[in-house]
């Protein structure tokens, strides 16, 4: 295809305002355009691809994000037209800005009898500067304002640069693992052209492979000979897995390398840490295969095996967040179908010992011990609410309780406010999109990015359950909370763990300082003493529930703790 019959967009918006809805009712409306005058390449964002880098995983989406817009000349701003401006539009719009792309700005869901393009319009210039005369009215739903877009793609969506005679560069900007193709990458040329048979390399990793096929999704693949400079496709190469294959990188010929690779190429950081472990211990060298198949298409999912007094043999894991570690453990428990206990997640702290030493801590209990100790620093995000005003009170009173510092307070328009913190990793982490939501009647909408660490006065809080450390269950607080920490969760403890035949003390230290104690009551009689000479039959199902409570129990030392337990410090606020 001649370069300037090309357009290569990609769609924005907030979730749920109709990328996926709008993507595709614009692959059927290209697809039935007759006249073929113009090939429009339609580069979804990942966000809609991947349920899983929507909501909370925001700032990790961010990278995939941009480089999904480094493959563009434009974009479609898409925004509900009876919501308004939300945290990931701004967010997404940032990048496009930075990318330098035409942005073509689209009111969508104008069907909804509560929908207000007006208002929504100005807000839109209001916030981000962008003019919205030409804004195109839209219901991806019924089909409205479709060929609108398209027209206006082609006439504001600038053809990409005619840059065939250099020497190839294609930017990675997806892929995903086929068990028949190995894994399958999607590139946008930037630089030169790519045949079928053509031997590559890629630079960041410096793999090399010989391409197996090669073709364009339209959305369906149709295999290709070449590709060429401004094109999208996509290639497979018999690669094993998708880390191999990782978005930002560049691909280039083995032959006649280009120079430089593309910028922007950066390794998927954990930032959320957990152990899993089976509560069979028998199920451990199914549960390390579940986790080597799981990251042949998770190219962010780390793990390393974990062997704890208390837990027995398992894995330390890492996560892009609290969303992804969650999805993780389902597909583990449903796919697998394995049982598990899973640690209280936790953010990757960094420690200096006197000797001038820098520790990862990805795990409370790796802390040093506090007489070594110098310092310890814990990431912090920029995070940015925007809520309708009447709940501006209520989360600023959130953020200061999660050690937020204030940064800025400005008036979207008249009714809706932007709020913008300094908070650290840990805090949002635990359950703050939640409290968000529920201060806010689920109006408020949020977007974090990480900045950096920063020293506090942090300390390890250490749980004993029966005169034992229990290693999954410490924490790593702010002291100012760890006092308050320490109360509630032996208190939670003690209604999350069933009575034995004995009594069971429950402790908090910081050190050698208990900070707090708790004691679960001795069991009087045997559960099943008040079913003697009753029917059967109830007897039958109280062993049955037994059975099934007692699934999620791992026993420590002589104390049997189920699953919420390990949890119960994410409930304390
Ligand atoms: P995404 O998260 O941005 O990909 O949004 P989706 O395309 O998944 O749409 C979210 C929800 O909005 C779905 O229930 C859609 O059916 C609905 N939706 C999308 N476009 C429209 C529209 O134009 N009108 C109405 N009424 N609903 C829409
Ligand atoms: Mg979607």
């Amino acid at each position: 295809v001649a370069p300037d019959r090309v357009r290569n967009f990609s769609i924005i918006a907030h979730i749920d305002h109709g990328k996926s809805t709008l993507a595709d009712q614009l692959l059927i409306k290209t697809d039935t355009v007759e006249n073929r005058d113009m090939q429009a390449c339609l580069l979804a964002c990942p966000s809609c691809a991947l349920p899983w880098m929507t909501t909370q995983s925001h700032a990790l989406q961010l990278p995939a994000v941009s480089r999904s817009l480094a493959a563009c000349e434009g974009c479609l701003l898409v925004v509900d037209a009876s919501q308004g401006v939300e945290a990931q539009t701004l967010a997404n719009v940032y990048l496009a800005l930075e990318n330098d792309l035409e942005i073509i700005p689209v009111l969508n869901k104008i069907d909804l009898p509560g929908a207000d393009p007006e208002r929504v319009k100005r807000e839109i210039e209001e916030v981000i500067g962008l003019d919205c005369s030409h804004a195109i009215m839209a219901s991806a739903k019924q089909g409205l304002g479709i060929e609108e877009i398209l027209e206006e793609v082609v006439r504001r969506v600038p053809p990409p640069a005619d840059n065939r005679g250099k020497p190839l560069r294609a930017l990675i900007f997806d892929s995903y693992y086929d068990s028949y193709k190995g894994v399958v990458v999607q590139f946008r040329v930037m630089d030169g052209e790519l045949r079928r048979g053509d031997l590559v390399k890629f630079m960041n990793t410096g793999c090399e492979y010989d391409i197996t096929e090669l073709g364009v999704l339209s959305p369906k693949a149709v295999e290709v000979d070449s590709l060429y400079a401004g094109e999208v496709g996509y290639l497979a190469a018999s690669i094993k897995q998708v880390a191999d294959a990782r978005v930002g990188d560049t691909v280039t010929l083995k032959k006649q390398p280009a120079a430089e690779a593309l910028g922007g190429y950066t390794e998927a950081q954990p930032m959320v840490f957990c152990g899993l472990f089976p509560t069979d211990a028998d199920q451990y060298p199914e549960l390390r295969e579940a986790l080597l198949k799981l990251q042949l298409n998770d190219a962010a999912l780390k793990f390393e095996p974990e062997v704890s007094s208390a837990m027995g043999f398992g894995f330390r894991c890492g996560f892009l967040g609290l969303l992804h570690m969650e999805i993780v453990q389902e597909r583990l428990e449903r796919e697998y179908d394995l049982d598990l206990i899973t640690t209280a997640p936790t953010v990757v702290f960094k420690a200096v010992t006197t000797d001038g030493t820098e520790h990862i801590v990805d795990c409370p209990s790796k802390l040093p011990p506090g007489n070594r100790l110098d310092s310890i620093s814990e990431p912090y995000v920029r995070l940015e609410v925007i809520t309708p005003k009447e709940y501006v009170g209520s989360i600023m009173e959130l953020a200061q309780q999660r050690r937020g510092e204030y940064v800025d307070m400005q008036y979207l328009t008249e009714t809706r406010t932007t709020l913008v913190y300094n908070l650290p990793l840990a805090e949002v982490v635990t359950d703050f999109f939640d409290a968000l939501k529920s201060r806010s009647r689920g109006y408020a909408s949020m977007e974090y990015a990480l900045t950096g660490y920063r020293e506090n006065d942090l300390v390890l809080l250490d749980i004993k359950i029966n005169g034992e450390m229990v290693e999954p269950l410490a924490a790593i607080v702010h002291r100012d909370n760890a006092y308050y920490v320490g109360k509630a969760l032996v208190k939670r403890l003690k209604e999350l763990i069933p009575r034995q035949q004995f009594k069971v003390p429950i402790q908090a230290a910081i050190g050698a300082r208990v900070v707090a104690s708790e004691a679960i009551p001795a069991l009087r009689k045997d559960v099943l003493a008040k079913c003697y000479g009753g029917d059967i039959s109830r007897k039958k199902k109280l062993l049955k529930k037994q059975a099934a409570g007692k699934k999620r129990m791992k026993s420590l030392g002589k104390v049997d703790v189920p699953q919420e337990a390990f949890m119960a410090v994410l409930q304390i606020n």
